[in-house]
């Protein structure tokens, strides 16, 4: 893997695309006439072989706890709604149910099963179904498959017992390595959609992975499209760079360039107030250009040494055993999600023996991360955040 992270590798490193800046945007054909000046305006895609016409913006649901942020997306018009069995320690899907209630009919709704045997899987499905308060999911998808033999052969039959039974419609799974899983389920063919990481941080052999997978017509949601969601605080920096890095600039234009590629079909960025998702809104109405590309390389600056694209490239490289991706994840929920329970919680499942390392300790890390980041401080910092 030669491939580095950098303001030069990203702005040449941008997905291909298929069509001129000009005609891309002719999808404003399709968007829904807006009823008012002020009314968002909708972009839709078509969700690879299932045939569902989804809104090009989704809302992952995973730290939302303002269940009217969820309810008004819907009212809103967004059509494609993201949860899964362990969020929230279970209580995601009970909140998503009662916030969609009303419009679930006209909505696409998936969930996820982290089980590890069809046994425990449909077991998870029949919780979520009772939680979420529906008779079936519109996408089920295997949770955080990271290589082809963790999607066995009878989780898959897990799924095609719940479609035969009318419980879900679709079946998928969800990646955080596209490059493998996305090609692999491409060959399989037994999955419908593919829930990938995939943002403006990423090596370019993610976006072909996605059009591969795109063009097998599988579904492609995407997820992690923030990038982490980094933020730089007051008081770091000159102004004028905190100013650029806002909310306002950074965040929409990391959307926008997920939007930009046409493999993708929806996407799923957390969401927790009403300003996020107005702020999300309009990413679906307004081009991608120069002003965004500088934003992001800007980003891609700021988030390097920071930010784990959980690629997994550095597995194995850790001379006391530390699951070094997994850590960096769930430093990111802390750091860039704001959501300091959440991280520690995950980190502590990572178990006893994991807890009790001490990066400190090492004369010298073995850990090379491809990418740029700083490993060993970043693991100082959970450690001294989680353990
Ligand atoms: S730290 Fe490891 S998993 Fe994270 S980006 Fe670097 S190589 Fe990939
Ligand atoms: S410094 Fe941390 S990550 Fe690096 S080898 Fe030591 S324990 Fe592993």
């Amino acid at each position: 893997m030669t491939y580095r992270s950098s303001r030069r590798s990203f702005l040449t490193a941008g997905v291909v695309l298929p069509l001129t800046g000009a005609t891309l945007w002719q999808e404003t054909a399709d968007r829904q006439a807006a009823s008012s000046a002020s009314a968002p305006q909708f972009s839709y895609r078509v969700l690879g072989k299932t045939g569902l016409k989804v809104t090009t913006l989704g809302f992952g649901c995973m730290i939302t706890s303002d269940a009217g942020v969820i309810e008004r997306a819907a009212d809103l018009g967004i059509n494609y709604f993201d949860t899964a069995r362990g969020y929230q320690g279970g209580n995601n899907e009970r909140m998503v149910g009662a916030a969609l209630k009303r419009k679930r009919a006209s909505l696409v709704l998936s969930s996820k099963s982290g089980a590890r045997d069809k046994q425990r899987a449909l077991a998870d499905l029949d919780t979520s179904l009772r939680e979420l308060g529906t008779d079936h999911l519109d996408v089920w998808y295997l949770h955080g498959k990271n290589s082809p033999d963790e999607v066995s052969d009878e989780l898959v039959e897990a799924q095609q017992i719940a479609k035969q039974q009318g419980k879900i419609r679709f079946a998928g799974v969800s990646t955080h390595d596209p490059k493998v899983i996305v090609p692999a389920m491409a060959r399989k063919g037994v999955m419908d959609v593919v829930l990938v990481t995939y943002n403006f941080s990423m090596d370019p052999g993610v976006a072909a992975a996605i059009e591969q997978g795109n063009k097998a017509r599988l579904g492609i949601v995407a997820m992690k499209v923030m990038a982490g969601g980094f933020r730089e605080r007051p008081g770091r920096g000159d102004s004028g760079t905190r100013e650029k890095l806002k909310r306002a600039g950074a965040m929409l234009a990391a959307l926008k360039w997920v939007l930009k590629d046409r493999n993708v079909h929806t996407t799923i960025p957390s969401m927790t107030d009403m300003d996020q998702l107005d702020e999300n809104l309009r990413a679906m109405a307004e081009p991608y250009g120069a002003a965004e590309e500088k934003l992001l390389a800007r980003q891609l600056d700021f988030i390097t040494p920071l930010y784990c694209r959980m690629c997994g490239e550095c597995t194995g490289m850790c001379a006391r055993g530390l699951p070094v991706a997994d850590i960096l994840r769930h430093l990111t929920y802390t750091e860039g999600y704001g959501q300091f329970a959440l991280g520690r919680e995950e980190f502590l499942k990572l178990g006893p023996a994991v807890a009790a390392v001490r990066c400190a300790d090492c004369e010298r890390c073995t850990v090379q991360c491809p990418f740029g980041v700083q490993v060993t401080a970043r693991l100082r910092r959970a450690q001294e955040l989680f353990a």
